[in-house]
């Protein structure tokens, strides 16, 4: 079902007139109620009227991460003090956090957006929605919490951690659908697993998982082991929280909230506006946020924007599935590796849990990239010939994908540890050494 066809099947011109509309009166505002705005467009010799149309966009000086950093906790907030209703964080998943404020109608949006999402997947009144983002800071848990209730589901506020008793009410509760990290939907499905309940003693029929990348392999497999339908939700909360883009039926690509958020991709390096079908930095502006407005804000997030429209009816343009960080990529005897090239590979092969973890290293000057994965319990065997030729065939495929060989480390299942939010993939080694020199 689509919650708001009147925004989200707006025709494209009529889309772009109110994106400009809502460009031109955010910018005045940013002008007259943040100073780092109205110091960095004075410095760029720009006064609001010049701001005409979306197209004016290009224009306006970008908002990066340590912007928000120079400006902790509430530099960069557009609105009084007594119109701030709510204050998240974002994890802090690349340094300290960085702090957020909303007022009354960003929270309207924000439940609006969210319901929208929630819809794409086909979530109706009928359905029994648990929610497995953390609660607290963190905005996954609030934000997905609202959007249920806006739409009319039934919540369940599971959070995280318990895992079996959250088990136990999926069961009980006929929980029908969930929200989660996708490496927290595995957990879940291991746990299923352990306690020797049968997937299909569970309603389980939609997830909407997020706030990590993940793979089409990852979505196989979480389909697979859990007996739903996997859907893509995509956010941040320097922009809002989850609820920015989400996939529709067609599970092809994430379409933007558009008429609330403005995407543009940009080289990283040379910061140019890249056209549609090339890939690069992801950048929002918000264009309806009052507590904290953001002006093309640099999400570090690796994506493009798809040209065409999607066949669901949705006008608005969606996003590929995020590659990665561009401060998640490795780079290893001057290769790039994101995580998420080893996490396609190790998917592929059946002997594999979808577990792994990357540690890298230098020694004698030399990067050092070891990939340490689980292998299935009915692969695992002492038979040392049929580990090594095991090892040997995920260390051919890694490096035709990857261009640099890898260590492979074997490990049993159940070695590596789980987590229940946002996974850590990666241990850099190299980084240590710098810190200490
Ligand atoms: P932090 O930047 O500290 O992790 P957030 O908790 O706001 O802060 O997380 C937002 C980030 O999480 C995004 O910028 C993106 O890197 C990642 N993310 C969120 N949803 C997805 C998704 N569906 N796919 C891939 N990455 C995602
Ligand atoms: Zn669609």
């Amino acid at each position: 079902m689509i919650w708001n066809p009147n925004k989200e099947c707006m025709p494209r011109e009529q889309l772009r007139e109110l994106q400009g509309k809502r460009l031109q009166k955010l910018v005045a505002y940013v002008y007259h109620n943040v100073p780092f705005y109205r110091h960095k467009m004075q410095e760029m010799d720009l006064m609001p009227e010049d701001i005409r149309s979306i197209d004016d966009i290009v224009k306006l000086p970008f908002t990066t991460k340590q912007d928000l950093r120079d400006n902790y906790p509430y530099g960069l907030m557009a609105a009084p003090k007594s119109e701030v209703v709510r204050v998240h964080a974002s994890s802090g998943t690349t340094g300290n956090p960085t702090i957020v404020g909303y007022t009354r109608k960003d929270l309207a949006v924000w439940s609006e957006v969210m319901s929208r999402c929630l819809s794409a997947y086909g979530v109706t009144r009928e359905d029994t929605f648990s929610v497995s983002y953390g609660y607290g800071l963190f905005t996954g848990g609030l934000g997905a919490h609202y959007g249920v209730e806006n739409l009319g589901a039934t919540v369940i506020p599971a959070s995280t951690g318990n895992t079996e008793k959250h088990v136990r009410l999926i069961r009980d509760l006929h929980i029908t659908g969930i929200a989660c990290t996708p490496s927290y939907a595995l957990y879940l499905a291991e746990t299923v697993d352990k306690m020797g309940i049968d997937k299909n003693e569970l309603s389980l029929r939609i997830g909407a998982f997020g706030a990590e990348p993940w793979t089409e392999h990852m979505r196989q497999e979480i389909q697979e082991r859990l007996g739903l339908k996997a859907y893509n939700l995509y956010g941040l909360s320097e922009i809002m929280g989850p609820g920015v883009s989400c996939e529709c039926e067609e599970q092809n690509g994430s379409h933007i909230q558009e008429d609330h958020f403005y995407p543009e991709i940009i080289n990283p390096e040379t910061l140019a506006p890249l056209p549609y079908g090339q890939q690069g930095e992801l950048v929002f502006t918000t264009l309806t946020k009052e507590g904290m407005p953001l002006l093309r804000y640099r999400t570090k997030d690796l994506t493009s924007l798809m040209p065409g429209i999607c066949p669901c009816g949705r006008t608005s343009v969606r996003m590929t599935p995020i590659m990665g960080r561009s401060d998640d990529m490795l780079i290893i005897r001057g290769i790039n590796v994101f995580p998420s090239q080893v996490e396609s590979v190790i998917l592929s092969m059946k002997e594999f849990e979808p577990r792994y973890m990357l540690v890298v290293d230098r020694v004698n000057n030399l990067d050092t990239l070891q990939v340490q994965v689980e292998v299935r319990r009915d692969y695992f065997s002492d038979d040392i010939a049929s580990m090594l030729n095991l090892k040997k065939l995920l260390s051919d495929k890694l490096k035709s994908v990857l261009s640099i060989s890898a260590d492979v480390k074997l490990m049993e299942p159940n070695s590596i540890q789980r987590s229940q939010g946002k996974s850590q993939r990666v241990i850099d080694k190299r980084t240590f050494l710098t810190d200490n020199e």
